[in-house]
């Protein structure tokens, strides 16, 4: 390799250190989430204050990882926790389990439990990493409550995954800006999401097997 090799690699090296970064200082500074991201769950409430949560339990049982422990209790006569009959009782998600697939948010008939964007978070024993349902709870302003081991940044979304009951739960394109969402405490009713189709709401046609075309399977 001669002289001039060199010179043109320190040029490369030169030339770098004018050009925009693209790399983020993390976790000095954060990049925006995307909007799907998952993070730890919230309990939301309806806009009179209201929980959704009714401890049903489905969530607990669709869990693939098993770290979601619900107890359902009836509801006191005088001063009910949600509407109807039950509430839950007990809420616990054990962190050290959770994979973040969202399965429970899919789940639950309330759209009770759905996930921030929130994955800044450490315990420095077992039992902190399960979180209770008064942590899970959203505030009264209808918003996460910051945790003080929870890296929360001024500005930062805090929106929780709403967005993915706001439309269909099955995704049928049928539903696709159309609202199936409660109102909210903090957020009234949320607005649709615009879907996997972006702006357009006509998902594209879906390709035809030629070997089906006749009926034969
Ligand atoms: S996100 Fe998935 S793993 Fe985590 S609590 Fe919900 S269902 Fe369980
Ligand atoms: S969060 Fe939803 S699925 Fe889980 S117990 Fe409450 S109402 Fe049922």
């Amino acid at each position: 390799m001669g002289v001039l090799d060199y010179l043109r690699g320190f040029r490369v090296t030169f030339d770098k250190l004018f050009e925009e970064r693209v790399t983020t200082e993390y976790p000095e500074e954060k990049s925006p989430k995307p909007d799907r991201l998952h993070g730890r769950h919230v309990l939301n409430r309806y806009e009179d204050g209201m929980e959704k949560c009714i401890g049903c339990e489905l969530c607990a049982g669709v869990c693939p990882a098993k770290c979601i422990y619900v107890r359902g209790q009836d509801n006191p006569l005088d001063e009910p926790v949600s509407p109807g009959e039950r509430f839950g009782y007990i809420y616990e998600i054990n962190y050290l389990r959770c994979i973040h697939c969202d399965l429970c948010v899919e789940a639950c008939p309330t759209q009770a439990i759905t996930e921030t964007k929130l994955f800044e978070f450490s315990f420095t024993n077992r039992s902190d990493a399960i979180y209770t349902k008064d942590e899970l709870l959203v505030g009264d302003d209808g918003l996460p409550q910051n945790l003080p081991w929870e890296d929360w940044r001024p500005g930062e979304d805090v929106a929780t995954s709403a967005w993915m009951r706001a439309t269909s739960p099955a995704g049928d394109a049928d539903y696709v800006g159309t609202v199936g969402w409660s109102g909210e405490l903090g957020y009234g009713v949320r607005a649709p999401e615009v879907g996997q189709f972006g702006e357009d709401p006509e998902p594209p046609a879906a390709e035809v097997d030629p070997v089906d075309e006749g009926g034969h399977h």
